[in-house]
Order: structure tokens, then sequence, then C-alpha cells
């Protein structure tokens, strides 16, 4: 007699996160699984960041809850980051620190949305964004793009998926899966766009250091100075400074919005963890050296996975030039045996599962982000691994 709420029946558990627990759990059990489902880098948190959160655990001041927006250094070093990188100014209250990029994904939407308000979604998108918008009452609205547009919305797309009750948009440039990175002309024409309708735009900006190929990530804010008022950035240090366990992020937002997500978080979970935030202040005050090393290390990955996939026949991978993510159309794939079982995925679900318990290779599939037939695949893992993982691909499909 005791049900649970529509609201939590109607969320789909986070793709992701289940492939990756799959993959781990394989492992545990003595197999010998290569995993590119995790979107977390693979190298250490930098050592001054993590001697910050060492020193700071010796100082019994930061035992203490902090403020709910976070440590006034970290607002101001975050403010600081944004002139430094996006090129506009910001308040430090107009910061408000959140338990990792997700609660700040969360939060947006629980401050904008009212039932029934309709969130455009340009997909292949993160797995978590409808999720958290049906939490908030929200309706996802899907807007597809593929390959062949480098996976970038149109504004004709948009505008047909535009309605009375549409609320706000979705901007995620780098792309997690697709590791696309949008044309300036794309981000400025969805701003302007946004700025007509008065619809509020979410930029979530977490792989913004990570372009390649002399490709370089546009702000909306800076491209669209008037779309700022209706603007939140998205960001956090786990991609950026290798920090996915810390878990700090942050939202920036027209200073009305910052103080409703400090209404909200102080019911939720009050101030981030205070040795994190320290840890992150050294991370977010500090310079971009380690940050240009990885992308260095993730640039060769880069290119030794797109060749591999592509040298899988049925496979198609175009180049990414941002994040850390190979989006593989693997459409040509379905309906054929394949691996010593002569096994026949019609989905690429199913592909997904039968290449991780056949051939030990996890890779999300592509219904978790709103495209079905593509396969996600992290390159945050060791050369080796990425060249066995894809030797294993290609000897089970072809
Ligand atoms: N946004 C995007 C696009 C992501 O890929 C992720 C993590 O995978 C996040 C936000 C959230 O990151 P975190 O909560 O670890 O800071």
């Amino acid at each position: 007699w005791q049900t649970l709420s529509d609201r939590i029946n109607t969320v789909a558990p986070s793709a992701t996160l289940a492939v990756d627990s799959k993959a781990k759990a394989m492992k545990a059990a003595g197999l010998d699984v290569i995993g590119f489902g995790a979107g977390e880098p693979n190298f250490p948190t930098p050592a001054n960041v993590v001697k910050a959160a060492a020193d700071a655990c010796l100082d019994p001041k930061n035992y203490k809850y902090t403020p709910t927006p976070g440590l006034p250094e970290l607002r101001e070093a975050i403010a600081a980051k944004v002139l430094r990188d996006s090129g506009y100014e910001v308040n430090a209250d107009q910061v408000v620190v959140t338990n990792g990029g997700k609660q700040a994904v969360y939060e947006s939407f629980q401050i904008l949305l009212n039932d029934g308000d309709e969130v455009i979604i340009p997909a292949p998108y993160w797995t978590s964004y409808p999720e958290a918008v049906k939490i908030a009452g929200g309706v996802p609205v899907e807007v597809f793009a593929g390959a062949d547009v480098n996976f970038e919305p149109s504004l004709e797309a948009l505008e047909a998926a535009r309605t009375e009750h549409t609320k706000a948009i979705i901007v995620n440039s780098p792309n997690n899966p697709t590791g696309a990175v949008w044309k300036p002309e794309t981000v400025e024409a969805i701003g302007r766009w946004a700025v007509e309708h008065h619809i509020w735009v979410i930029s979530d900006e977490i792989y913004e250091h990570l372009n390649y190929d002399d490709v370089h990530t546009t702000y909306i804010g800076a491209a669209v100075p008037e779309c700022r008022r209706q603007l939140l950035v998205l960001n956090g240090v786990a991609k950026t400074y290798a920090m996915p366990g810390w878990r700090v992020g942050w939202m920036v937002a027209p200073l009305e919005v910052a103080k409703a997500a400090t209404k909200l978080q102080g019911h939720m979970t009050s101030n981030v963890a205070n040795i994190s935030q320290r840890a992150a202040l050294a991370a977010v005050a500090g310079p971009l050296d380690e940050v240009h090393e990885m992308r260095k290390a993730f640039d060769a990955r880069r290119r030794a996975i797109v060749t591999a996939l592509n040298d899988i026949e049925g496979v198609n991978c175009p180049t990414p030039t941002g994040a850390f993510y190979a989006f593989a159309d693997i459409t040509a794939l379905l309906g054929k045996p394949l691996g010593p079982k002569g096994t026949v995925s019609d989905t690429s679900a199913d592909f997904a599962a039968a290449l991780l318990d056949e051939a030990h290779v996890a890779a999300v599939p592509g219904e978790a982000f709103g495209a079905p037939g593509y396969l996600r695949f992290s390159y945050a893992l060791a050369d080796e691994d990425l060249a066995e993982g894809m030797r294993r691909f290609k000897e089970w499909a072809n």
C-alpha cells in the first residue's frame, strides 16, 4: 500500500553510472574488463591541490560549515576565473559552489521550472539533463542533430521545437557524449534566439579547457553579452583538474538565481565539504599548466581511438574536437551475427551489453544520450588499455 512518488518513478537511473558499475563489478570478480564507460580523467589530482587539501585537514578552522554558497575566497576565485577564461566580469555573489556540476544542473531546473515548463535539450545530450528536468516537473524537449552536422542543432530545428511553454535551453559545448565543440556561429545564434524569445540559457561548460585541433570553446556569455541576464553557467573541477571525487562544481548566474540556489541548497546539502573547497581553491586560483599536459595526453589518445574505431568495419566515428569522448555510429553492425557466438544485437543497448559480456569492453550505449545507434567511448584511460580495448572490439566485431 505504500508507493513511491510519481516524480521518482519517471526518472531513469544514470546509464553511464550503470555501465561503469557493471564493468567495475566484473573487474572485482576477476575479469579483465577494459572500461571506456567512465566519464572521469584517469590522471591523479595535481599535487599542489592535494597538498592544499592535506594542509586544510590539519587546520581546525576548516572543520566548520562554510557559508552555504561556498567559501568567499573560492567564490572570488571563480569570478576571477570567469574573467580570465570567458572574458567578462561577474561578481562573487553571483557564484554558488555546489556538490559537483551535477548539483548545479539539478538546482537550475528546480529554480527555473514550473510544472509543464519545457526545456529544449539538444541531443545527443548528457544523460542527466532530461532526468533533472523531469524531477523538477518540467518536460524535456529533445532536438536531435547527427554526426553529419557535427552534432550541432540548427536554429530552424530549435525554433520548430519552441512553444509558449519553452522556458530554457541547454548548451553543452564541448559536449558530452559527442566530443563536439560547437561553432561560434551556432553558439551565438542560440544566444540571440534565446534573448529574443526570453528563454533561459543553461550553459554547461565543464569541458571548456579540453579542446583540440585549434578549436576553441565559445562562451555564450561572451559571444552574446545581452544573454547574461538569463544565463546560468555551470562548471566544476572534476574534468579540468582531474578531481571527480572531490565533488566541487558551481553555478554562475544572475544574482536573483544565485540567491535562489543558495536557498535551495541551504535545505538540501548546505555547503560543499570544506576541505574539498580548499582543494578547489588551489585548483581554480592556480595556473592551467597541468590541464595543458593532460590535454596533450588526451589528444594523442583521441587520435588513436578515432583511427582504431574507424578501422573496424561497420563503425563510423567522426573526429571529436573536445572533451574526452568519441561517439561512434554502429548502426551498420546491428542485426548482424558478431563474435564467436554469432550474437545478433538489434539495438545499441543490446550491442553494448554483448560487447561487455563477450569482449569485456565497456562502452555506453547511445540510448543513454538520446542517440540510439551510437556508442560512447571515453578515452580517459591508459594508452595500453585503449589499444587493447580497441583490439578486442575489432576482433569481436569483424
Ligand atoms: N556536465 C557534464 C556535461 C558532465 O559530463 C558531467 C560529468 O560527467 C557533469 C556535468 C557533472 O560533473 P560533476 O558532478 O562530477 O562535477
